[in-house]
């Protein structure tokens, strides 16, 4: 990527921060912004706990536990065992090294916004690469299910999203504002490509595009925008994606990601495997390669294959 070029990624938590982690491997600090999903915020204990922005931090500090898909590696879990044993509740795993970050979080959270106590943690982490929360209002994920209207970690954690899915709703958005981060990243005057990463496009993707001017100004962009599907085959290669898609009534497939994605893209990278896809996706120009994370070598293998077709739309 040239000198002048500057990229805007928004992303979720496990996917996004696979391709994000790939991102800062290949581009220099200045180069990118990461605006990260807020919507599955919540409090809990007491603490601010931001999933998704922890997700995209721990793994460009490279402490994610790969296996698990969530929280740090090597963590311990004595304060779980602990409160368990006094009858505290349980179904949110807080792990030990992880418990340092919310209670950090909480308590810069006193004084100043959750763009700076995100800057503040990523310095501490020794990043450099710039990560922002989509706002730093509070925006609050509801679904309405067939079992009723849950609060979004009630849905995903407690009930392990199974209940079926009719209708999400982001409290508060309509109010909030898209942070400074993301706001100056729509504006850089370098802006080459806006990149969706791989993450669920209907729980982390869409409270960032309902953030108020962020889908007009993605639509009537200047500079491509690509994404990268979370699908292969039928499968979401890691939680509910696909689940939800067909509970939306959309094409479990990269098919499905087209459609939902809309009018928004020029270029969906699918997977090799999906080849045949090709032909049935009307709208963004499709591109085919190995979109399946594992390594850190497949992360920047993506991330050159996602910003090398983003540059061939821009010609
Ligand atoms: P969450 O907020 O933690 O649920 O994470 P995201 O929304 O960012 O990511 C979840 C999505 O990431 C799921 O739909 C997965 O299919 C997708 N995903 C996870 N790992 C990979 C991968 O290696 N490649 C691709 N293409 N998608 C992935
Ligand atoms: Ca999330």
């Amino acid at each position: 990527m040239s000198r002048s070029e500057f990229v805007l990624a928004l992303a979720g938590g496990v996917g996004g921060a696979k391709l994000a982690a790939g991102l800062a491997e290949v581009l220099p600090p200045e180069a990118l912004t990461l605006v990260v999903n807020t919507g599955d915020d919540f409090r809990l204990h007491g603490l601010h706990i931001s999933p998704d922005l922890d997700s995209v931090m721990y793994a460009l500090a490279g402490l994610h536990d790969p296996v698990r898909g969530w929280g740090l590696a090597g963590e311990s879990w004595a304060f779980m065992q602990a409160f368990r044993r006094l009858g505290g509740e349980d179904w949110f795993q807080l792990g030990d090294q992880d418990l340092a970050t919310h209670l950090l979080r909480t308590q810069l959270l006193h004084d100043v916004s959750l763009t700076e106590v995100t800057a503040t943690l990523c310095a501490r982490l020794g990043l450099r690469h710039r990560i922002v929360p989509m706002t730093d209002d509070p925006v609050g994920t509801r679904v309405l299910t067939d079992e009723g209207l849950l609060q979004f970690q009630d849905y995903f954690v407690r009930r392990r999203a199974q209940p079926v899915l009719r209708r999400v709703m982001f409290d508060g958005v309509e109010s909030a504002r898209p942070s400074a981060g993301l706001i100056a990243a729509l504006q850089h005057p370098q802006l080459s490509a806006i990149l969706i990463c791989p993450s669920n496009p209907v729980l982390s993707i869409a409270p960032i595009l309902a953030l108020p001017g962020v889908r007009a100004q993605l639509q009537d962009r200047r500079v491509p925008v690509v994404a990268v599907s979370p699908i292969i085959g039928s499968r979401a290669v890691k939680g509910p994606a696909a689940k939800i898609l067909g509970e939306l009534a959309l094409p479990v497939s990269a098919l499905g990601i087209a459609h939902y994605y809309d009018g928004l893209l020029d270029g969906l990278l699918i997977d090799s495997s999906d080849e045949a896809l090709c032909t049935s996706i009307r709208g963004p120009r499709i591109r085919t390669a190995p979109i399946l994370m594992h390594e850190l070598a497949d992360k920047r293998a993506l991330a050159l294959t996602v910003l090398d077709f983003a540059r061939e739309l821009h010609r």
